[in-house]
């Protein structure tokens, strides 16, 4: 393995879900949903496969039924145009769209600020853009992580090129304000930085609201945004994610597209296509499912005896593990199957300062509503 990426390791998704599979233990570890989406969306699915729709090669930038879906469902969700012929690439899910735009975007060398905790394919994937990655990180305050806004403008040097910023934010849950969102806009123009927002749990808000990073003024021209039909259409296997952003961008972002997958699988755009153009009801009920298992969840951790940061959005909740007599998060999630039958996340692994993700776990809560009960009842053993 090269320098680049040997101090990455195996993701700890799938180490913790290996251990689950191991151990019989409920996986409140990695974040995928354990109901399959909405049905219509997989008989769309069947339907493109038997009338041979992409089963070759779809078109590089996606095929047009799902880019012309992607920007309708930008139109009604958030107001925005973009145009499915230039502004619009379908990805191998998100993540391929974050490599992407990493590779396309940043030079060797190159400063990437990068909100921390980051999901883990951030590091690795600036890593191998051979950029720099610069955290800053979002901190516990009034029970929820936030942006300290000087911290980010302290962060960027003139050797930032990039930031990468993620709202709905996984681990957090925390959603950025207004008011956050207009600062980073503000900061990007002035220092005249690109953005990379991942905002795959657009849908996926509680609180507030989900503001596009894109929408603030001057961030048409510098921004990439990143979603995905695995948290929206809750069929994270499928991989079918994208990217939108000016023609300039989403034509340099499809440069390094094209050498990583070339394309995503045919059938499943055709489908994604379909679940995108489901009404406002079906995205509704997808958030309220979820606001439930939500309070369930965190309700039942803070009965447990953790301390609960209360996401906003996202389907994780981090929690605190001091107040069980605990400090060290991996160690925690590493013994938990045994201790109790249940896996989570040890948030260091989000972080490069380890120490300050050290005594923070999270749980996810995209399972069906007996499994989340069944959790709890066995995490109230802990105490
Ligand atoms: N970004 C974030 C913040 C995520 O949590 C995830 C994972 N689920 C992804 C990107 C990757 O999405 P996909 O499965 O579409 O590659
Ligand atoms: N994004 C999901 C999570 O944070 C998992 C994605 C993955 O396994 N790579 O749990």
């Amino acid at each position: 393995l090269n320098r680049r990426l040997a101090e990455f390791g195996t993701t700890i998704f799938a180490e913790m879900s290996a251990l689950a599979t191991a151990t019989g233990a409920i996986n409140l570890g990695q974040g995928f949903p354990d109901t399959d989406g909405p049905e219509e969306v997989r008989e769309a699915a069947v339907r493109a496969l038997r009338d041979g729709r992409g089963n070759q090669y779809p078109p590089g930038p996606g095929v047009p039924e799902l880019r012309n879906a992607i920007s309708e469902h930008q139109r009604r969700f958030h107001g925005l145009a973009v145009d499915p012929d230039t502004e619009v690439l379908v990805t191998a899910g998100a993540t391929e769209a974050i490599a992407a735009a990493l590779l396309a975007l940043v030079e060797p060398g190159d400063e990437v600020v990068a909100l921390e905790p980051f999901y883990d394919s951030y590091a690795a994937c600036i890593a191998m853009a051979g950029g720099r990655r610069v955290p800053v990180t979002l901190r516990p305050r009034d029970g929820a992580y936030r942006l300290d806004l000087d911290e980010l403008r302290d962060a960027v040097t003139e050797r930032t090129r990039l930031l990468l910023i993620n709202t709905p934010h996984n681990p957090t849950g925390t959603v950025l304000t207004r008011a956050e969102l207009a600062a980073v806009a503000e900061l990007a123009v002035e220092r005249d930085l690109l953005v990379v927002t991942d905002e795959v749990y657009e849908h996926l808000v509680f609180e507030g609201e989900h503001i596009p990073l894109v929408s603030f003024p001057g961030m048409r021209e510098r921004t990439v945004t990143i979603s995905s039909a695995g948290k929206t259409l809750a069929y994270t296997g499928w991989k079918i994610g994208w990217a939108t952003g000016s023609p300039e961008l989403v034509t340099a972002v499809r440069s390094a597209k094209q050498f990583l997958t070339y394309v995503a699988a045919g059938p499943l755009q055709y489908a994604a296509a379909e679940g995108l153009r489901l009404p406002d009801a079906y995205f509704a009920g997808l958030r309220e499912e979820l606001r439930a298992k939500r309070d369930l969840l965190c309700a039942g951790l803070a009965d447990a005896g953790f301390t609960v940061h209360r996401p906003a959005g996202t389907y994780f909740v981090t929690t605190d593990i001091r107040p069980l007599g605990e400090e060290d998060g991996f160690a925690f999630c590493r013994a938990l199957p045994k201790r109790c039958g249940v896996v989570a996340i040890p948030n260091a692994v989000f972080y490069d300062h380890r120490e300050q993700g050290a005594p923070f776990v999270r749980f996810a809560f995209c399972k069906r509503t007996e499994v989340v009960e069944e959790a709890i009842r066995r995490l109230s053993t802990l105490r």
